[in-house]
């Protein structure tokens, strides 16, 4: 299992973002799959008392369907990006339509932030989002939506695979949940007691 990005990855697609500068005393918690009214508005209990600020790649379907909850994180500091309207995988999606798919997403989202779902997107997709977004891949992967991880394992590798400048990817969804609030909270607890602080990636600061 790959909790960690290859370096691999990193030099075959440099014009994706893979880390965050690792000068500052920051990590960056992600949010796939979102906004949940339930599960999205306790993640966001559990930030407020860490401090923490992340980012939610949402799914504009979602946020279509859960309009105040998507207003709340806004509210709450937190930055959100793109995760397609309908959670498409770029493999099996013919370009025009994953193109109006990101669009129709960016219509209810309006971020300049994007993440491909299942971290599958086409060179020829990548080339041209980038026109219009920067596209935000992940250090760190939790597998918090994986059957076959344990929650304990699925912490402790979280863990063990970040540093300052990671971004690391949980997901606000019914199939994570469990997993997830275990695991973030973990997380939160061990980061924060070495000083460590919680930010989001914003259009500033990518
Ligand atoms: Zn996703």
């Amino acid at each position: 299992m790959q909790f960690k990005t290859p370096y691999v990855a990193k030099v075959v697609y440099p014009s994706l973002v893979w880390d965050m500068p690792s000068d500052e005393n920051r990590i960056y918690l992600t949010f796939d799959d979102g906004p949940h009214p339930d599960i999205t508005v306790s993640v966001l209990e559990l930030l407020e008392k860490y401090n923490a600020r992340a980012t939610f790649f949402c799914v504009g379907e979602n946020v279509e369907k859960f309009p105040e909850t998507f207003k709340h994180i806004k509210s709450q500091g937190h930055s959100v990006g793109n995760h397609t309207y309908n959670h498409l995988n770029g493999w099996k999606t013919n370009n025009n339509n994953y193109f109006a798919n990101v669009e129709k997403a960016n219509k209810l989202i309006g971020s300049n932030l994007y993440r491909p779902p299942y971290g599958r997107i086409s060179p020829a997709q990548i080339k041209q989002l980038k026109q219009n977004y920067k596209i935000i891949m992940w250090s760190v992967l939790s597998y918090d939506f994986d059957a076959r991880v344990s929650r304990e394992s699925c912490l402790e590798n979280s863990i063990k695979n970040s540093r300052p400048g990671s971004i690391i990817v949980f997901h606000d969804s019914e199939k994570s949940k469990e997993k997830m609030f275990y695991a973030c909270e973990g997380f939160l607890d061990y980061f924060s007691q070495k000083g460590v602080e919680f930010a989001s990636i914003t259009e500033k600061n990518v």
